[in-house]
Parts: structure tokens; C-alpha cells; sequence
């Protein structure tokens, strides 16, 4: 697979230099106008005027400013042959001669060698300069190549994914062994995970990967979508992780196209990791993000330019990381050219942080003290570090901006020189778009790739674009697409597959306006494997189409990265209401929302309740109420607890509304064009109106308790 050209170490270093000069420029001189003076107060020339104290505010008081006149009668008795500690303290090596005159002769400026060290070394800078700018360009002329061959590309892909795999057990008993493009498209079947799932087992248990793929596993990704309440495993193998390390290199290339002075900064990317499970056979599991966040990839390429000090971005509590990381962040707060996370839940996320600890952050920054409850030895020594020391002006000014009433804009006050959010919000995400507008206050929100634990399906060529505009272009080196059209009825709540019968579509012949469902077939042991994703053409960019992303099939909630559909809500709700049985109640109905009013967010139940018999309003008893609310968080699958533990979801609500209230509901949608012969409640509303209708009707509200699992 080509690959970007990746810096040397020598470049790295030259990058880290810079950084540290820039970062510390005040510093920096101060430090040099001691050494001057240190080294040359006892030269003639500035004998006379320091009269032997080498001390800066003298210096500054004393020294005349002056042009070359005022220095050439030194100069001229120095090539005359007088001893250069006239004016320097350090040996001349040479002259050299500037292009100005004086006098219509050539300048002479003296030079040592320490001088043409940092000449050389300037020089250095300027190559790392331009070979930044060369990779961009080489990006740019990639992304290029990539869209215009996609359809060759593709099908070279695909020629390859079968040469290599016709023989595994899998893809055998379809191909008779025949690495046919064509008797590929006509046997091999389309499948979701749980087709493919008992060769997964049998390879987490210890058979050969050779089952599934011919490639070696390396390690599974761990998909945030689940199949029977466990996490997908998604077999990755060293080259697949290498394409998306290269897939990942074009998206600086683009930014850099559409917003200036991104190199001259560093960026606040707020990155976390979770601890490696292991399969019984011992290959490792975890999250893309994690596994992408521990590879030396990262390390040396963008989270060197993160305000984010590695130890922080590594340590597995993400409590002491998420504050570790907003801290260093605000002391490094004037040069973060753009700020952001994978998901814009995690952003929201570091909002909420910021207003619960923003006192202890100016506290820190003010004594030069990170907090003792940072106990984390790689946390607290690379705070420390940053902080340097007692800072009560940065304290002041941070005090200041957190104090205001409001908040609006505190992304732009924050961090000043910030011009962009980057953060994915399409689909779930996209609920947090107007939370991010209050505090970006105009800042740009990029949502810059679309992709899941399979591959990088696509890149928003376009990052200024609107989110409700936003789209994303398939690279057609991640994966060989296809696409089943969907029916998408108008503004109904779901997608529907329309013509299952209907051929696949190849990438490059999707047809403008046309919804569809993904199907993703790599050299990871994916045939013909449904995403569950629908998608919308919105464009092509050369010959590659342009992706809205519509919705994940089936998922009716989510905070953060958890998915819960349709069926995990009713399996869980049925467990749930078994404790209403012995108080005589029944569900007669129940619907939901996600909501993300309040950071972090919750889901919302709805239920209308009645006594099994008569019309009496059920006596509701608190805590069975509330066991009600465990009994279906408990029900739900790994994800959600894991991020409700955490607490990036907060503890689920049940709202009891009045009798009637789903009957107006119905009537509302029936208001807005459905027919009340087909009505279905839906099981989660997702329109401000049917909000309304719900919230207005509520009798009492229960929540589950702060920790359960
Ligand atoms: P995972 O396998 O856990 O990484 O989840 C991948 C899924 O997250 C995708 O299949 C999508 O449903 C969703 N996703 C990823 N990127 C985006 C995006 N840019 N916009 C909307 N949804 C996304």
C-alpha cells in the first residue's frame, strides 16, 4: 500500500524544537539577552555604557539603539587587525557580508561559531517547513488519484481480497475455490455478524485465522455495535491497520487546504484509551481508538502536536485523564489552533468538566500545583512539567472568562486562536451540534471521517461544510463497497430495505439522491458484511460518491458510542415490568428519547401505566419504581454500562405520564400525516412537538440509582 512519506527522526526533532522555542519565546530571549550580556559586558563597546554590570534592565536603560555608523569604527579595527574582544567576546570565524552598504562599501557583520550553528539550524527548520508542506501537497495529489481511479481501484481490491482468501473455509463453501469476481457476486451471500460470528469464536477460542482470512490476525478491533449483547470482534490484520494509518495521513492535508496557520499551532484532541481485553487464545482486543492511540503512528505524528501530554492520553482512568488533559490544554491555551475528540459527545463531555472544575484548574495553574487527588505518577509528573511553576496571570485570565454568566463562546475566549471543532456530528452525534454552536459561537464544527472498527469508509473533503450539508467521500482503498437501496418513507422514523431481491450497487454507480444500505467486503475476513449503516448520495467527488450519513440501522438510542435498538429496548423493558406484575400494574404504553439537554445525557422512558383491573391511576411505589430503572440498565449490553459507569451516560429515567397522553400523541401524528389505520407509537420519538406532548403529561419520574453495576 503507498504510504505517505513519514518524518525522520531528524524531522521530528527539528518539529519538537520548534515547538519548544516557540512555545517558550519569552522565555527563550530572556534567557539569550543574559547570555549576551554575561558573555560581553566586559567588551569596549559595552564597557561604556554598562559600565561592567551585565544586567538586563541596564542594558535596556543604557545601550543606545544604533545602525551600522555607529558600529563600523569597531568593526574597521577589527579587520584592521585589533583584537575582536573589542566587541564580542567570542572569536570571529569569519565576516559576512550583508547586501546593505554603508557608505557604498559592503557591511561586514561578524561571525562565530555558535552564530553559524544557529544558522545551519534555522536553516534545518525551514526543510522540516517544507517538507510539511510537500506531504500536504502529496495528500491532496493522493485523495486525488484515489477518486479518480475508484472504480479501478475497487476492482483490484476485490481481485485481491478473493485471490487471497477463495481457499478459506468460509469463502469455500461458496467459491468451490474459484477466485471469480463474477462467482463471487452470484454464491457468496450477504450476511450480518451473526453469520460470520461462529468463526470468529472459533478463532478467539484458538483455531487458525485461516478459517476466515488468509492474513494473520494481529489483534481485534472491538465494535461498539454488539450481536447478542457482546461487543463485535473485528479481525485486523498488520496491513489493514497500516491502510488506515495511511487513510488517516490525508485528512491534515485537507484541513490544512481550508484553514491557515494549523502548523503553527498545537491542537487540544481530547484522546482516551481502555484497558486490552484478551480472547481465550490471547490475541489482544480493543477499541480502533485505543489501538490507534498506543501505536507509534500516533505517538510520533499527531499527538505530538497535541496539548495533550501522551502519559495523559494513556491512563486508563479517564477521570484523572479527561481533567489532566483540559488542564494542559488551558496552560497551553494560546497556541491551540483547534480543538476536539473522535465524537462530539466527548467535546460536550469536556464542557461539563470544564464547569465542575474550572476553579481547581485556575487553583493548579495559579500555585503551580496539580490537584494530590491526580494520582496517576505519568499524569501527575507531565502537568507538572507544563506547569513549570506558579502562573497566577494565566489563573486570572482563565477566572475571568469562566466567571462570566454566560458561557456562550467560551471555546473562542478559551482558547483564542482556536478555528475549528473537530469533532463527528452526523447521526447521533448530531444532537450535540447546537450545544457545540453556543460555545464554539460560530467556530467551524468538522466532522472529518466517517468509518467504524471494519475500516475508514470516507473523508469530508469539504470541512466547511453546514452538519446538516455535511458528507463524506469513500476511498476506495479501505474496503470493495456495495450498496443496497432503501426506501426511505419521507420524514417516517426508519428506513426500510425496498428491493431485497435487487442486485448490490458498486460504488461508483450509485445514483444521486438514492439512499442505501453499506455492505463492506475486505481483506479482514468481511464478505459482503451489512454495516447497518443507511446512507444517502449527495455528490461525487471525481468518480467517488459522497455520503450523507442517514442513520445506523435499528438504533433507536444513544449518548455516546452506545447503540441500543428497538429490540434491546423491549427485551429490557420486559424484564423491567415483571416487577409492575406483582402490584397489579401493567405498561399499557411506553416510547423514549435520548436526552442530552443535561450533560452527560440519559435516556428517557415514557410509560403510561393502569392497574390491571379498573381505571384507578396505579399507586406507584418508589422503590420498585426504581428497580424498574435498574432492571432495564441492567438489561442492556456491555457498552452501556461501561460508559453509564464511567459516566458519560447518566443514570436512566422512567416519566409516568397521565392517562391519555399516548392517545395525543397518536393524534399529534396523525395531525402530521400518518394513518391512524397503520399507527405504530413509535419507541422513540425524536420531534420537539412529540416531546412536548409527553412532557407536559408527566406524572412522576423515577431515576436509577447513581451506581448500579
Ligand atoms: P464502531 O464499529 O464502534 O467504531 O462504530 C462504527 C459506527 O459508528 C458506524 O458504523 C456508524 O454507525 C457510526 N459512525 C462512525 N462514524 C460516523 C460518522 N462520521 N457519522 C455518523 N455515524 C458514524
Amino acid at each position: 500500500m503507498a504510504s505517505i512519506q513519514i518524518e525522520t527522526k531528524e524531522h521530528e526533532d527539528g518539529w519538537q524544537k520548534l515547538e519548544e522555542l516557540t512555545m517558550n519565546a519569552h522565555q527563550v530571549q530572556e534567557k539569550l539577552l543574559e547570555k549576551i550580556l554575561k558573555r560581553n559586558a566586559g567588551t569596549e563597546y559595552l564597557r561604556g555604557f554598562l559600565n561592567g554590570q551585565a544586567d538586563k534592565n541596564v542594558f535596556r536603560e543604557k545601550v543606545p539603539i544604533v545602525t551600522y555608523e555607529d558600529i563600523k569604527p569597531y568593526i574597521d579595527r577589527i579587520v584592521n587587525g585589533e583584537p575582536s574582544d573589542i566587541l564580542l567576546a567570542d572569536p570571529i570565524l569569519e565576516f559576512m557580508q550583508s547586501s546593505g552598504t554603508s557608505g557604498g562599501q559592503p557591511k561586514f557583520v561578524p561571525s562565530t561559531a555558535e552564530t553559524l550553528e544557529h544558522m545551519t539550524f534555522a536553516l534545518t527548520l525551514r526543510d522540516h517547513l517544507m517538507q510539511r508542506t510537500m506531504e500536504f501537497e502529496d495528500g491532496l495529489q493522493k485523495l486525488e488519484e484515489l477518486t479518480i481511479n475508484a472504480s479501478q481501484i475497487q476492482e483490484k481490491l476485490l481481485e485481491e481480497i478473493l485471490k487471497r482468501n477463495a481457499e478459506t473455509e468460509y469463502l469455500r463453501g461458496f467459491l468451490n475455490g474459484q477466485a471469480e469476481k463474477q462467482v463471487f457476486k452470484k454464491n457468496v451471500p450477504i450476511v450480518t455478524y451473526e453469520e460470520i460470528r461462529p468463526y470468529i469464536d472459533r478463532i478467539a477460542n484458538g483455531e487458525p485465522s485461516h478459517i476466515l482470512l488468509a492474513d494473520p490476525i494481529v489483534e481485534f478491533m472491538l465494535s461498539s455495535g454488539t450481536s447478542g449483547g457482546k461487543p463485535k470482534l473485528i479481525p485486523s490484520t498488520a496491513e489493514s491497520f497500516e491502510t488506515r494509518m495511511f487513510e488517516s495521513t490525508l485528512v491534515d492535508p485537507l484541513m490544512h487546504k481550508h484553514f491557515d496557520g494549523l502548523e503553527k499551532g498545537k491542537h487540544m484532541y481530547l484522546a482516551f484509551v481502555k484497558p486490552d481485553n484478551e480472547t481465550p487464545c490471547g490475541l489482544k482486543a480493543n477499541f480502533f481508538s485505543t489501538i490507534w492511540f498506543n501505536s507509534n503512528s500516533f505517538k510520533n505524528g499527531w499527538g505530538k502536536d497535541c496539548t495533550s501530554p501522551i502519559e495523559t492520553i494513556l491512563c486508563l482512568d479517564n477521570k484523572q485523564s479527561m481533567y489532566c488533559q483540559l488542564l494542559a490544554s488551558l496552560i497551553q491555551r494560546d497556541q491551540v489552533v483547534w480543538i476536539g475528540s473522535i465524537f462530539a459527545s466527548v467535546v460536550a463531555m469536556s464542557i461539563k468538566n470544564l464547569q465542575d472544575y474550572w476553579k481547581e484548574f485556575c487553583l493548579n495553574i495559579r500555585t503551580g500545583h496539580v490537584s494530590d487527588w491526580i494520582s496517576d505518577p505519568g499524569c501527575k509528573n507531565a502537568i507538572s512539567s507544563l506547569l513549570k511553576g506558579p502562573n497566577p496571570e494565566l489563573a486570572d485570565a482563565i477566572e475571568h472568562i469562566c466567571n462570566d454568566q454566560s458561557w456562550k463562546g467560551l471555546v473562542k475566549r478559551l482558547w483564542p486562536k482556536a478555528k475549528y471543532i473537530s469533532c463527528i456530528v452526523t447521526g447521533s452525534m448530531s444532537q450535540y451540534i447546537s450545544l457545540l454552536d453556543f460555545y464554539g459561537d460560530g467556530i467551524p464544527l468538522v466532522s472529518t471521517f466517517y468509518g467504524g472498527s471494519e475500516a475508514t469508509f470516507g473523508l469530508n473533503v469539504n470541512p466547511l461544510s453546514k452538519p446538516s450539508d455535511i458528507s463524506y467521500t469513500f476511498l476506495p482503498t479501505s474496503a470493495y463497497f456495495e450498496f443496497l437501496p432503501v426506501n426511505k418513507d419521507g420524514d417516517g422514523e426508519k428506513a426500510h430495505q425496498g428491493f431485497p431481491f435487487d442486485d448490490p450497487i458498486h460504488l461508483v454507480n450509485v445514483k444521486l439522491g438514492q439512499y442505501y444500505e453499506l455492505v463492506i467486503t475486505t481483506l479482514t475476513g468481511l464478505y459482503r458484511y451489512k454495516v447497518e449503516d443507511v446512507l444517502k448520495v449527495a455528490g461525487f467527488y471525481n468518480k467517488s460518491p459522497q455520503f450523507k450519513f442517514v442513520e445506523r440501522q435499528n438504533m433507536i438510542l444513544s449518548i455516546d458510542v452506545d447503540k441500543t435498538s428497538e429490540a434491546d429496548l423491549l427485551k429490557a423493558m420486559e424484564n423491567a415490568t415483571l416487577l409492575l406484575d406483582s402490584h397489579g400494574i401493567v405498561l399499557t404504553s411506553y416510547t423514549s428519547y435520548s436526552d442530552t439537554s443535561l450533560t452527560p445525557g440519559r435516556y428517557v422512558l415514557f410509560w403510561e401505566l393502569k392497574m390491571k383491573e379498573g381505571d384507578d391511576f396505579p399507586k406507584l411505589h418508589q422503590l420498585t419504581m426504581e428497580q424498574c430503572c435498574s432492571r432495564v440498565e441492567n438489561s442492556f449490553d456491555f457498552m452501556y454500562k461501561s460508559l453509564r459507569n464511567n459516566n458519560t451516560i447518566a443514570p436512566l429515567e422512567i416519566r409516568v405520564v397521565e392517562h391519555g397522553t399516548f392517545d395525543a400523541l397518536m393524534d399529534f401524528y396523525v395531525s402530521k400525516g400518518a394513518s391512524i389505520a397503520q399507527y405504530k407509537t413509535p419507541s422513540c420519538v425524536k420531534s420537539e412537538e412529540a416531546k412536548n406532548i409527553l412532557n407536559s403529561r408527566v406524572v412522576a419520574n423515577f431515576f436509577s440509582p447513581k451506581n448500579i453495576f
